[in-house]
C-alpha cells in the first residue's frame, strides 16, 4: 500500500518544562517518531485525548482511520485536538508541542497540566514515508518575500515563534510587524532580532475587554503597504465576510501570493480573526490573496 500523507504514531511523555506561567513544553519520544516529518513551522497535528472515563485512544493506523473515528458514537470517541509541531528531531525520536494550559475544562489542556513522563498519546502527524506535499501547514510566503504580517494569540504562538526562527535561520530576514497576544507580561518568550523586526507583545492582564482584544488592536495598528491594497469594489470576492458564523463555520483563509511582496498570516481565537478579517478585507480593501487567516480556537466552545 502506498504512504499515505498522515498517518497515525503511538508517542510518550518524556518531560515537560514550563516556558512561562500559561504555556507548557512537552517533549514526546517513542520509537515511531522517526516515521513523521514536518514541513513548515505551522504544520499541525491531531493529538488524541482520554475519553472522560479514563479509555485511551484506540484508533487503527489505517487510511480510513476519520471514517472509522466518525461512525462511533460522540461519548465513546477520544477528543481529538489540533496542535503545532514547535519542534521535531525525527532521527533523534524527539517531537516537542508547545500547550497553552488555560485550566482542567477541555481535554488537551487538563491532560497537558497533569500528564506524567510515561504516559502514552496516539497522534496523526505527517508521515516520513510519504513524498508529496502533507497539505498540513499554511506558512507558505514566496521565498523572496519583502513584507510580513504576523497577529497572534497564545495558541498560535508556538507557530509564530517557529516562523520567526526559520526566517532568522535561513537568513530571510524582511520587514517583519509581529503582533502577540498573551494572557500576562511574562507570557513572553525569547525570539530571535533582526533589524526589521518589530514584536509587540499584547498581554490580557486580566482585561475586560477580555480574549482576542490585543489581536483587534493590532489589526488597526499594523502598517500594510498599498499594493496589498486592491481598488473597486469593496464587497468584491468577500461574499462571505458578514455571513461567517464564528460559532459554526470553520476560518479558514489561505493565501495565493506567489511572486507578491507582502504577506499576512493571522491565526488565534476564531472570533477575534473574523472581526479582523473583516477590518483587512472590507475596511483597509486589502487584497485578500495576500492573507492567511485562521480561527485556532473558540471562546466557550470546544474546538476539534
Ligand atoms: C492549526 C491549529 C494549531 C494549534 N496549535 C496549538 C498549539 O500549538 N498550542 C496550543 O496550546 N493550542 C493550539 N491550538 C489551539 C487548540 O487546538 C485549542 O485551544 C483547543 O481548543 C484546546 O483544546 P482543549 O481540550 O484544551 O479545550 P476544548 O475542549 O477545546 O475547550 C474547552 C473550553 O476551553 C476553552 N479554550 C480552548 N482553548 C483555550 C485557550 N487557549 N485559552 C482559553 N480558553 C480556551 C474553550 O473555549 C472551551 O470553553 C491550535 C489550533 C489549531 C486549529
Amino acid at each position: 500500500m502506498s504512504a499515505t500523507a498522515y498517518k497515525i504514531f503511538e508517542i510518550e511523555l518524556l518531560g515537560r518544562t514550563f516556558l512561562t506561567p500559561n504555556m507548557a513544553r512537552l517533549t514526546f519520544g517513542g520509537e515511531q517518531v522517526a516515521g513523521m516529518r514536518t514541513e513548515a513551522p505551522d504544520q499541525r497535528v491531531k493529538l488524541f485525548f482520554p475519553r472522560s472515563d479514563g479509555a485511551p485512544s484506540a484508533i487503527p493506523d489505517r487510511p480510513d482511520w476519520y471514517r472509522i473515528y466518525k461512525s462511533a458514537p460522540p461519548a465513546e470517541r477520544a477528543p481529538m485536538r489540533t496542535y503545532t509541531i514547535r519542534k521535531l528531531d525525527a532521527d533523534a525520536r524527539r517531537l516537542v508541542i508547545d500547550f497553552v494550559l488555560h485550566g482542567e475544562t477541555g481535554p488537551a489542556s487538563r491532560w497537558a497540566i497533569n500528564a506524567e513522563p510515561g504516559d502514552r498519546l496516539q497522534i496523526s502527524a505527517p508521515n516520513r514515508l510519504f513524498d508529496g506535499n502533507s497539505g498540513g501547514f499554511d506558512w507558505d510566503p514566496p521565498a523572496d518575500i519583502a513584507n510580513v504580517l504576523l497577529i497572534a494569540d497564545e495558541t498560535a504562538l508556538p507557530a509564530v515563534a517557529g516562523i520567526l526562527e526559520q526566517m532568522y535561520d535561513r537568513g530571510n530576514t524582511p520587514a517583519t510587524q509581529a503582533f502577540i497576544e498573551v494572557p500576562s507580561e511574562d507570557d513572553r518568550q525569547q525570539l530571535p532580532d533582526w533589524q526589521g523586526l518589530e514584536v509587540n507583545w499584547l498581554a490580557r492582564n486580566g482585561r475586560a475587554d477580555g480574549y482576542g482584544a490585543g489581536m483587534i488592536r493590532s489589526a488597526q495598528a499594523a502598517v500594510i503597504p498599498e499594493t496589498a491594497v486592491t481598488g473597486g469594489d469593496a464587497d468584491s470576492g468577500c461574499a462571505d465576510i458578514d455571513s461567517l458564523d464564528v460559532d459554526r463555520d470553520i476560518l479558514w483563509d489561505r493565501a495565493s501570493a506567489a511572486g507578491d511582496q507582502f504577506y499576512g498570516w493571522v491565526a488565534g481565537e476564531t472570533a477575534a480573526v473574523s472581526q479582523i478579517r473583516k477590518h483587512f478585507l472590507k475596511d483597509l480593501r486589502i487584497d485578500r490573496k495576500h492573507l492567511t487567516m485562521m480561527g485556532y480556537w473558540r471562546h466557550g466552545k470546544p474546538h476539534v
